[in-house]
């Protein structure tokens, strides 16, 4: 039985493959205790004491602590798992643009280092796109440190048109404590070390505001006329109670002000490029597909970059914790529609909230559970070390 483990910016999921569900969800950042050890669970690093927090993926998703990376993996596997890493086949999920650099390292680790007996790295937005029965569709997963937009075609990932953009949860973890900021300030219980307090805020009450709170409005809100507005209900006011405190009274139409900078950076702040937004680089993304395709086959150009474009248009898959917001899917569908008018579209979101959380190791599971080995990409712990020498 292998195990799964998929390292997000912001959520470790990691569990056995014949199991339905992960049997750990932990922090992918992490506190020193006194004693040196390194402390990864999320009940503990909630509690304190307050010290600093550090990260192992950098934004990219690719990992810059390799060591913190591989005690957070020894930890999974033989404290939370109860399994040999000797004995445990290893699936691991990894960005569709992994560096060669950052490939060799996690050979490293698992095989060299931690010593399992077979490794494979799959890549995370093919995996949940075969996990879902699709070997061609347009992957949109927005998460915390990054949004991230993948085409694949006939099981093989498009990795000239992906595209990955900073607007995601993070940011919009940052734009709600800038909005509530002035009325939150008096609170005395807040964490004081920056970046325990950013971690802090973000696992509690921005997270419990960004899931009852935050929605997404069906097109550019300052384009929105009042009448819209008004038709949208978007002046009624919705209500936050602050960690039991105080109540915060929002129109939903500044809920929506909230999260529009996913849509339009610039609308955030001018600093911010103005072609960046969630459904800019979705549309991008589709184009840059469409366009490989045609330095690829000469001849009938045309045809087969409407037939890509047809393709994942018709097939795209949003993924990813941030895209729980309510609206979100929507708007994606809408902006895309003026883009590409001429194409009929089709989105999949898992409905199920969990389903959805777990998306990226549940494709993880997928690849782990091929009928044949043959058909995965191990690397035995054999073939390492005879390659090293
Ligand atoms: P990445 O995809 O960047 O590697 P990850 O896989 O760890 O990161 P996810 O678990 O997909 O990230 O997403 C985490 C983000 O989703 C966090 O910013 C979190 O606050 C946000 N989030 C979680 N649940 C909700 C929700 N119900 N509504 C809105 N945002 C949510």
């Amino acid at each position: 039985m292998a195990i799964v483990i998929h390292n997000g910016t912001h959520t470790t999921v990691a569990g056995f493959s014949q199991v339905d569900m992960p049997q750990v969800v932990c922090s992918s950042s992490y506190m020193k205790r006194a004693d040196e050890s390194l402390e990864f669970e999320l009940d503990a690093l909630l509690e304190g004491p307050e010290s600093p927090i550090f990260t192992i993926m950098n934004p990219e998703g690719v990992p810059y602590d390799w060591e913190a990376l591989e005690k957070q993996w020894r930890w999974i596997v033989e404290t939370k798992l109860g399994s040999k890493l000797e004995e445990t086949p290893l699936v691991i999920t990894v960005a569709p643009d992994l560096p060669q650099e950052a490939k060799s390292q996690y050979l490293d680790v698992a095989l060299r280092r931690l010593k399992v007996p077979v490794f494979q790295m799959v890549v995370e937005p093919l995996a949940v796109a075969l996990s879902l029965g699709r070997n061609t569709a347009l992957v949109v997963d927005i998460g915390a440190a990054k949004a991230t937009v993948t085409p694949i075609i006939d099981g093989s990932v498009v990795s000239s048109a992906a595209i990955r953009s900073r607007f995601a949860g993070d940011f919009l973890d940052f734009q709600v404590y800038e909005m509530l900021k002035h009325q939150i300030e008096s609170d005395e219980s807040l964490p004081k070390d920056p970046s325990y307090a950013a971690w802090h805020n973000s696992r509690t009450w921005i997270q419990e505001f960004k899931a009852y709170m935050l929605q997404i409005s069906p097109s550019k809100l300052q384009e929105m006329d009042s009448a819209t507005v008004d038709i949208l209900g978007m002046n009624s006011i919705k209500k936050f109670l602050y960690k039991k405190q105080k109540t915060i009274s929002l129109t939903q139409k500044q809920c929506c002000s909230i999260t529009e900078g996913i849509f339009q950076p610039s609308a955030a702040s001018p600093q911010f490029s103005k072609d960046e937004g969630l459904s800019d680089i979705v549309a991008k993304s589709v184009k840059k597909a469409g366009a490989s395709s045609t330095q690829a086959s000469s001849a009938s150009n045309v045809a087969s970059a409407e037939q890509i474009h047809t393709a994942l248009l018709t097939s795209i898959v949003i993924t990813g914790s941030s895209s729980l917001i309510a609206g979100l899917e929507q708007r994606v569908v809408n902006d895309l529609s003026y883009q590409f008018p001429q194409y009929k579209l089709s989105s999949f979101a898992n409905p199920l909230v969990l389903d959805r959380k777990l998306q990226s190791w549940h494709g993880g599971v997928t690849m782990a559970n091929l009928p044949s080995w043959d058909l995965g990409d191990w690397i035995s712990r054999k073939d390492h070390e005879s390659n090293a020498t």
